[in-house]
C-alpha cells in the first residue's frame, strides 16, 4: 500500500497511517445533537469525512464508518419543553431533517448511525465498570462523575494541564464535584427529563460517555480514527479518551482527526445577531454541489470563509470546471464523434495520467482535497487552451473530451463532487452569475435569438453589434455549426 500521512491532533504531528489491523480500519465521527436544523457550518465534518473514507478505500483498506445521533441532551429537553412535546418528539423531527439536508449533498450512507437511546444498556455498563475501577463516583442525589485526578493523563489531547484547564475554561459551580474539572456520566433526572432506570436511580447519562459507549458498542476499542471539529476537543474529546482508557487501561485511538471551523467573512451572518444560515437554507438558495465544492476547496485543518465573497468565488471558479465538461460531453455526443476512429490522443492521455498521479499525492499528504481539486483544475484549464467551446471538433478534442471526463470521473468519486449532469448544473451556476451580474436570462436568449434572425438574414454587421453588445456585459455566444448559437457567461475573467 502506499505511504499516507495524517496529522494527528493527539502527536500533533504528521505521522504515518498504520492502523492496528489493516487492511481494515475503524473511524467514529461524532454526529449531531438533534436539537435544530444544522447550521451551514456543521456539515463540514460530514463533507470531510466522507472523503477521507472514500480516499482510504481507494488505497486498499476496508472502513467501517460510525456517525452518531446524540439524541438525549439538555438542548433537546429545553426545546421539547418550550414546544409542550417529549424530548423523543424532537429527537425523531431532528433526525428526519437531518437525513432531508445529509441526502441533498448525495454522499455515501455511513456503516451505522446509532443514537444514544439505543445504547443505554452500554453505557450503564460503562459508567458501572468505571464505578467499580474507582474512576467515577455517586453523589448522594444519584449523579455519576468521572473522577479526573484518578486519571493522570488528562488533558493530553488538548495539549494543557489539568490547572491550565481549571482556570482557562468556564466551569460550573457544583458542590458535588470533587474537582471543578469532573464531568457527568450520568445525571439523575426529575419532571419530564427523559429517565432510564439505573443502580443509582432513574436519570440520563452525560453527553460524553454516549459516544464512548457507542465506539464500544459498534467498533470495539481501539479504533484507528476518531473525528470531529476541533470545537469538541475540549471537553468532549478529552472526556472521551479519560473514560475510555480509564475502563480500558489500553489506547482508545490512534488517530485523532479533527476538521477547521468556518467563518462567514463578509457577510452580516453571525450568532450574537441570530441570524445565522443553516444547511437548509444555503443548499436551497445555492446548490449542495457549492457547499461540497467550498468545503473540500480548503484543506480541513484550515478555517472554512462561506462568506458572501467566498461563495461568489466558488460558484465561478465550479463554473469553469462545469463548463469544460458539458462542452466534452457535447463534444463526444457531436456527429463527428460518431464517426470517429477512437485513436487517443497521447499528449492529453499522458497530461491527465500525469495529473492524475499528483492527485493521489496530494490526498496521500493529509488528505489534502484542496490540492487534489486544485490539480484537477490545471488540467481544466489545459483543455480548455486546446479544445475550447467554438473551436472545430475534430479527433484529438474529441480523444481530449474523454479522457477528461473520465478523469473528472475518478476525482468525482473520491470526492463525492464534480458527477452532477454538466449541462444542467451549469444551467443553476450561470443562473447565480447571472443574479450577480444583475442580467436577465430571458433578455439575453431573446438578444441571442434576435442575432440568429438578423445572421439569417445576413445583416451581419447588425449581427456583430449586438454580439459586441452582449459580450460587454459578460456573455459569451457560440455558433454551432448546424447555425444556431449557444451563449454561456464568459468564465475567462
Ligand atoms: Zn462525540
Amino acid at each position: 500500500m502506499n505511504k499516507i500521512k495524517v496529522y494527528n491532533s493527539l502527536t500533533q504531528k504528521l505521522e504515518e497511517f498504520i492502523p492496528w489491523d489493516p487492511p481494515r480500519v475503524k473511524m467514529y465521527c461524532c454526529g449531531p445533537t438533534v436539537y435544530d436544523l444544522l447550521h451551514v457550518g456543521n456539515f463540514r465534518g460530514a463533507v470531510f469525512y466522507n472523503f477521507l473514507r472514500n480516499f482510504l478505500e481507494h488505497e486498499g483498506y476496508e472502513v467501517t464508518f460510525v456517525y452518531n445521533f446524540t439524541d438525549v441532551d439538555d438542548k433537546i429537553i429545553n426545546r421539547a419543553r418550550s414546544e409542550s412535546v417529549t424530548s423523543e418528539q424532537i429527537s425523531q423531527r431532528f433526525i428526519e431533517e437531518f437525513w432531508r439536508d445529509f441526502n441533498q449533498l448525495k454522499l455515501r450512507p455511513h456503516s451505522a448511525n446509532p443514537r444514544v437511546t439505543d445504547t443505554i444498556p452500554e453505557i450503564i455498563n460503562f459508567v458501572e465498570g468505571l464505578i467499580q475501577k474507582g474512576m467515577a463516583y455517586v453523589t448522594s442525589d444519584g449523579d455519576v462523575y468521572f473522577a479526573i485526578s484518578q486519571f493522570p493523563e488528562y488533558g493530553k489531547l488538548s495539549h494543557r494541564r489539568v490547572e491550565e484547564l481549571e482556570t482557562g475554561v468556564r466551569i460550573e459551580v457544583n458542590e458535588k464535584k470533587r474537582n471543578p474539572l469532573d464531568f457527568a456520566l450520568w445525571k439523575s433526572s426529575s419532571g419530564d427529563e427523559p429517565r432510564w432506570k439505573s443502580p443509582w436511580g432513574e436519570g440520563r447519562p452525560g453527553w460524553h460517555i454516549e459516544c464512548s459507549a457507542m465506539i464500544h458498542k459498534h467498533l470495539g476499542a481501539p479504533i484507528d480514527i476518531h473525528g470531529g471539529g476541533m470545537d469538541l476537543i475540549f471537553p468532549h474529546h478529552e472526556n472521551e479518551i479519560a473514560q475510555s482508557e480509564g475502563l480500558l487501561a489500553k489506547p482508545f485511538v490512534k488517530y485523532w482527526v479533527h476538521n477547521n471551523l468556518i467563518q462567514l467573512k463578509g457577510s452580516k451572518m453571525s450568532k450574537s445577531l441570530g441570524n445565522i444560515i443553516t444547511a437548509r437554507d444555503f443548499f436551497n438558495q445555492y446548490h449542495p454541489e457549492i457547499y461540497k465544492f467550498m468545503v473540500l476547496s480548503v484543506h480541513y485543518r484550515s478555517v472554512l470563509d462561506l462568506g458572501d465573497e467566498a461563495i461568489a468565488r466558488s460558484i465561478r471558479l465550479l463554473s469553469k470546471i462545469y463548463s469544460a465538461l458539458a462542452w466534452a460531453e457535447e463534444v463526444l455526443h457531436s456527429q463527428q464523434a460518431d464517426k470517429d476512429e477512437h485513436k487517443q490522443n497521447q499528449e492529453f492521455a499522458a497530461l491527465s495520467h500525469q495529473t492524475w498521479q499528483a492527485v493521489l499525492e496530494a490526498g496521500r499528504h493529509d488528505f489534502n482535497s484542496a490540492l487534489m481539486i486544485s490539480h484537477g483544475y490545471e488540467l481544466i484549464k489545459s483543455f480548455n487552451q486546446k479544445y475550447r467551446r467554438g473551436m472545430k471538433i475534430h479527433h484529438e478534442m474529441i480523444s481530449a473530451s474523454r479522457v477528461l471526463l473520465d478523469f473528472y470521473k475518478k476525482l468525482g468519486n473520491l470526492l463525492s463532487l464534480f458527477l452532477e449532469p454538466p449541462s444542467q448544473f451549469l444551467k443553476n451556476l450561470d443562473d447565480h452569475l447571472l443574479q450577480e451580474m444583475g442580467l436577465n436570462r430571458q433578455d439575453i436568449q431573446n438578444k441571442v435569438d434576435r442575432r440568429s434572425q438578423l445572421r439569417k438574414e445576413r445583416r451581419f454587421q447588425e449581427a456583430d453589434l449586438l454580439r459586441s453588445e452582449l459580450n460587454g456585459c459578460g456573455i459569451q455566444v457560440h455558433d454551432l455549426p448546424d447555425g444556431t448559437s449557444y451563449w454561456e457567461v464568459d468564465k475567462s475573467t
